[in-house]
């Protein structure tokens, strides 16, 4: 039966009653001496004479009992935050009692039992040991001895509570965090596909007009309706040609929201290398022609033949043209096809305005231009070379840029051996 103390009333809360969620500092001695301990000795004299020396050491928690088979029932009654133990006692022995709570020890994380035995033997340690003994005490024992030892493990146990409680609130905090990011995420994605959605919407609705516009002016321009004045041809020759600008720009708008990861499949096929940057010169050869800039062609020394989709190689040439003639007041812009062993590469230099180094990571992002939209002179959305991006890794091609400020900039795409035949 258990001697003095007794239970406390009202079911204890779990896990002892050092308070996990509590700071430390303050009041830690108060804390050590508010815990709950667990004496068990078959002798009825040890067991009073160790609860007198812990009540008057302050400690109010104190449940004892001289009969073995208590021990555990106990345990769980009280919750203790440290179990007084010995171990030869008949029945039960207090091996046998700490293999039966070794569930309990080994999940608390800390929970020390402290042995106290008059069988001092390393055996005996080493058996108390690996059944989850935490120190241990040879009998006869000294009061103050017994009172430091209590102490320090309680000391711990308080310690590594509040250790694991913190662990606790900051794993919880980490898991907040993350799905807050995970939901913010998840929403800026989906008001980009909106954003992207309502750029195609968009870009097809204007597209049909002026496809109607451009097409008018064209036959007005070329005269079947009727003679013009030169007034007239003037006036629809700037009709047709703002309205090829808004088409181009229409087209890039499309273009990149027909990125990566859209439906729109690769269509690759065996074309001559050279052959395809002679025909892409040949579209922006009048838009070249208008400021005076001159266009090469470097071909490789021999035909070089490609497996891919000629029509994004394409898309992408034009792209870096177009740009080099917008960005090159006067001189040349020059393509150049290379071969390697193991690659093929298109190369488009011009010797205009160039790029100061610390744009260069940030051109191919959607919308960047180096001079602000709204006082530059040179048209385009900023979606040019985030177009080519998204092209070239589609097709698995590595993108590079050169450029010297005022001198010119050459952009190349590179498409590795096995993409080309
Ligand atoms: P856009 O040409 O429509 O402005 P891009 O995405 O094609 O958009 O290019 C982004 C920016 O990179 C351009 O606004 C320009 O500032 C810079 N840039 C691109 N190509 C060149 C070039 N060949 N020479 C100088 N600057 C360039």
């Amino acid at each position: 039966m258990p001697v003095g103390g007794g239970p406390p009333s009202g079911p204890p809360p779990s896990g002892g009653a050092i308070d996990p969620e509590s700071g430390l500092l303050p009041d830690l001695d108060d804390r050590i001496r508010a815990a709950r301990i667990l004496l068990v000795d078959d002798e009825p004299a040890n067991v009073r004479f160790i609860e007198h020396i812990l009540r008057r050491a302050g400690y109010a928690e104190v449940v004892g009992t001289s009969d073995s088979s208590e021990a555990v029932p106990l345990f769980h009654a009280h919750k203790p935050d440290l179990i007084l133990l010995d171990l030869q006692m008949p029945g039960l022995d207090g091996f046998a009692i700490m293999e039966r709570l070794r569930p309990e020890i080994t999940a608390d994380g800390f929970l020390p039992v402290l042995v106290l035995t008059g069988d001092t033997s390393a055996e005996a340690k080493q058996r108390a040991l690996s059944r989850g003994a935490m120190d241990f005490l040879g009998k006869p024992f000294d009061a103050v001895e017994l009172q430091l030892r209590i102490h320090n493990l309680l000391h711990t146990r308080l310690l590594h509570r509040a250790l694991a409680s913190q662990n606790q609130e900051l794993e919880e905090r980490v898991r907040e965090r993350t799905s807050e990011l995970h939901e913010a995420l998840s929403r800026a994605e989906e008001a980009s596909r909106a954003k992207t959605k309502f750029l195609s919407v968009m870009s097809h609705e204007l597209r049909t007009p002026l496809t109607g516009i451009i097409s008018h002016a064209e036959l007005l321009g070329s005269e079947v309706c009727g003679p013009l004045t030169t007034l007239q041809h003037e006036g629809v020759t700037r009709i047709s040609s703002a309205g090829w600008h808004l088409a181009n720009l229409i087209q890039e708008i499309l273009d990149f929201a027909s990125g990566v990861g859209t439906t729109e499949k690769l269509r690759p096929e065996s074309f001559d290398a050279a052959e395809l940057a002679s025909e892409a010169l040949g579209i922006v050869a009048s838009a070249a022609a208008e400021r005076s800039l001159r266009l090469t062609l470097i071909p490789p020394p021999e035909a070089v033949s490609m497996f891919t989709d000629p029509t994004r190689v394409r898309r992408i040439l034009l792209n870096l043209l177009s740009n080099a003639i917008k960005f090159t007041p006067r001189g040349e812009i020059r393509l150049r096809v290379l071969r390697t062993a193991a690659a093929v590469t298109f190369r488009v230099e011009d010797d205009g305005i160039g790029i100061a180094p610390e744009h260069l990571g940030r051109i191919w992002d959607p919308f960047w231009q180096v001079e602000d939209p709204l006082t530059r002179r040179e048209g385009g959305a900023g979606l040019g070379l985030s177009v080519v991006r998204s092209q070239a890794q589609l097709l698995g091609a590595a993108l590079g840029v050169e450029s010297r400020l005022g001198a010119g900039s050459a952009f190349s795409v590179t498409f590795r051996a096995a993409q080309n035949a």
